[in-house]
């Protein structure tokens, strides 16, 4: 393995150090480090910080690699900044058994990208009516201990509370997409004013909170954890804020898109601005933020979604829902709360936390000596303007084209190896 010298860069934005880097981990932090023979990398003006995390992948492979491949969304997370990504079960066919998580495992670890962690279904299929072989799925090579019909919600209570007490045993968790599906049959966008202008049907926002409001309880009934997946309402946060005063074991996680982006996006009838759960109000936009920087929302996750042209570029109703992200995470959360939350928040919000909630222990550790290298550095002063061609992605359904962003990641180190460097994907 080469050896590294990071000259310069400021962990989490404090002094700047040099960063020694050999056989995986740091060796050493200090100042006018060198060594013989290693690859000198000039972090002059970048800040470290631990590899980003990110709670909430669509890698759409198997079934699906005309939109994405565990390959290309790897390489599209490296240069996002990502070390380790948690895959999504909704894949074709869905990974709801031992053999088609370790499938993913396996292709995460050829592709040497990013750490991929599947995630398995809670039922078999999505369908939502038989609880899959979780523990098969968490003894299995993947270590599998999220689990969720993300795409679908789990909207039997009952299935949802045997979920909750069989992951229980094994410290798992479910990441519920908590929408009450009888309350949002046919709906194309959020429920208000907006969808009554372009007579779309709505999505209410209590389809989400009356599933949250149930399934807190849930988890405080069993003891268990629970992690609401993409929050979008400024009800959701009330009912998060309840349950976190009451000590129930409850995490939530937001998208970028929903940190910046309304609904009025819809009247401009482009599907790319499309997504599930619908982009919501201003005020819904101003308590997600609000709630990221206070900790009642505990993380940011992509909601990665690619999908291929013929899901996307059609008419709104006949479109996917979902969007790209990995690649403009950092930035748009630098853009909309970055001095809010400083760089530790965000190390602790897109690493630290999501890393703790999978249970991914070499993740979301500072640049230490002795850590595992995993980390990413990035131009704080770097503005980039995002062209849709230019990502690594498969897919081209990003919602921020054209659009001028801080922050750019400049190198990021899997393992004590680069995976990007001057900005660009190493392999
Ligand atoms: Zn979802």
């Amino acid at each position: 393995m080469t050896t590294y010298v990071i000259k310069g860069a400021r962990i989490l934005g404090g002094q700047k150090k040099d960063l020694l880097i050999r056989d995986g981990v740091v060796a050493e932090i200090g100042t006018g480090l060198s060594a013989a023979g290693a690859q000198v990398v000039d972090a002059d003006g970048l800040v470290a910080l631990p590899g980003l995390v990110d709670l909430h992948t669509h890698l759409r492979e198997p079934g699906r690699e005309d939109a994405e491949t565990v390959e290309t969304g790897s390489r599209s997370a490296a240069l996002g900044g990502y070390t380790a990504v948690c895959a999504m079960a909704n894949t074709s066919p869905v990974a709801d058994t031992a053999g088609v998580v370790e499938q993913v495992w396996r292709l995460g670890r050829e592709a040497g990208l990013v750490d991929v962690q599947p995630i398995g279904a809670v039922t078999v299929g999505l369908a939502g009516e038989q609880l899959a072989e979780l523990g098969a799925m968490a003894d299995s090579a993947a270590r599998v201990r999220i689990f969720s019909d993300d795409g679908n919600c789990v909207a039997d209570p009952r299935l949802m509370r045997r979920a909750l007490e069989y992951v229980k045993a094994f410290d798992g968790v479910v990441a519920q997409h908590a929408e009450e599906p009888r309350l949002t049959s046919g709906a194309q966008m959020h429920e208000g004013e907006v969808a009554a202008r372009l007579g779309m049907t709505g999505w209410p926002a209590v389809a989400e909170e009356s599933i949250i409001a149930r399934d807190v309880l849930l988890a405080e009934h069993v003891g268990a954890r629970l992690h609401v997946c993409h929050v979008s309402t400024a009800g959701s946060v009330e009912i998060l804020r309840w349950a976190k005063g009451r000590g129930i074991r409850v995490t939530a996680e937001v998208t970028p898109h929903h940190l910046l982006l309304t609904d009025e996006r819809a009247t401009s009838y482009d599907p790319v601005f499309k997504v599930n759960p619908p982009l919501r109000t201003a005020t819904d936009v101003a308590a997600l933020r609000a709630a990221l920087v206070e900790g009642v929302i505990d993380i940011v996750a992509t909601d990665h979604a690619p999908h291929a042209v013929e899901d996307k570029e059609c008419e709104w109703a006949y479109a996917r829902p979902g969007m790209l992200g990995l690649e403009t995470a950092l930035s748009i959360v630098l853009d909309v709360v970055g001095d809010e939350l400083g760089w530790d928040g965000i190390a602790e919000r897109m690493s630290r936390t999501p890393a703790r909630i999978a249970g991914l222990t070499g993740h979301g550790l500072e640049p230490a000596a002795g850590a595992p290298a995993n980390l990413t550095l990035v131009d704080p002063a770097a503005r980039w303007t995002v062209d849709p061609a230019g990502l690594a992605s498969r897919s081209r359904n990003t919602p921020y084209a054209a659009m001028t962003l801080p922050g750019r990641v400049v190198a990021t180190f899997l393992h004590g190896e680069p995976t990007v460097l001057d900005g660009k994907a190493v392999k």
